[in-house]
């Protein structure tokens, strides 16, 4: 399965969670993977974990919300290993609260995480894919994303928002030989859903086809099919991962 090798790999937010996984998984493809996260510790591990089995992996720590840390990630990345050839945005928080009672900041936190460092990421590595004429984007947004949910406004918007970058940038790049992808994944077992009210989790699984909940390697395959040749001719595209939740 090593149709990566060669390539380097960024993903945001791959200390844990679907991110850690979709970088296990391109580096068992045989790329070189960059685990990106703001929380250094945990970056390091994953990044070392990967290296004990065999695997390349860097970690660099930084928020995908500030431009001027994206530009010295992506500059990190270039000195180190020279070119970028997949960017996985990933990276993503919840302030979870109904409308009424939610509190600004917590807008602005998810808007800014979710959306804001997926557009500082990608047009980091725009110039240098434009220039090789060639790279992949696959961005995580969320089956939320488009149906909505009761108590997400600020995170279903933010990955609305998503879905909209990635097709205006699948417009913007696909001359130059870059595809732009979203997958929408539905209930995945994380740290982040750990946090879901029983009753949240149930009213999920209940909407769930396949009537189990999703694992970030669910995820992570879909992703890697989207960065990998055999999707060249795929662009703007939002596969959905959430086991038949919404069809
Ligand atoms: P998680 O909380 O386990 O992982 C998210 C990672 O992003 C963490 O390692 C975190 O430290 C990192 N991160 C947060 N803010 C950051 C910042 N400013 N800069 C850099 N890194 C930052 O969550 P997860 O469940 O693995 O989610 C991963 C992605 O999948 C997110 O975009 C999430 O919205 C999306 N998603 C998850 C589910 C699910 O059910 N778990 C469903 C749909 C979509």
């Amino acid at each position: 399965m090593a149709d990566f090798d060669g390539k380097v790999a960024w993903v945001t937010g791959s200390a844990r969670g679907i991110g850690r996984e979709i970088a296990r998984r391109l580096a068992e493809a045989g790329a070189t993977v960059v685990v990106h996260d703001i929380l250094a510790d945990a970056a390091r591990e994953t990044a070392e974990q990967l290296r004990a089995d065999g695997l390349s992996a860097g970690a660099v720590t930084s928020d995908v919300a500030d431009a001027a840390q994206v530009d010295a990630t992506l500059q990190t990345i270039l000195d180190d290993y020279e070119h970028i050839d997949i960017l996985v945005n990933n990276a993503g928080v919840t302030r979870d609260g109904l409308i009424v009672r939610m509190k600004d900041e917590d807008w602005d936190l998810v808007l800014r995480v979710n959306l804001k460092g997926a557009f500082l990421c990608t047009k980091a590595v725009a110039r240098p894919m434009m220039k090789q004429r060639s790279g992949r984007i696959v961005n995580v947004a969320s089956v939320v994303g488009i149906m909505g949910n009761a108590g997400q406004a600020n995170y279903s918007a933010s990955k609305a928002g998503l879905i909209g970058l990635t097709k205006s940038a699948a417009r913007e790049f696909a001359s130059r030989g870059i595809t732009v992808n979203a997958v929408a994944p539905g209930y995945i077992e994380t740290e982040m859903t750990a946090k879901l009210p029983t009753a949240v989790r149930e009213n999920f699984l209940q909407q769930t086809a396949l009537g189990r909940p999703g694992t970030p390697a669910d995820v992570a395959a879909a992703v890697h099919w989207l960065a990998s040749d055999a999707a060249e001719y795929i662009t703007g595209q939002v596969l959905h991962v959430d086991g038949g939740m919404l069809m």
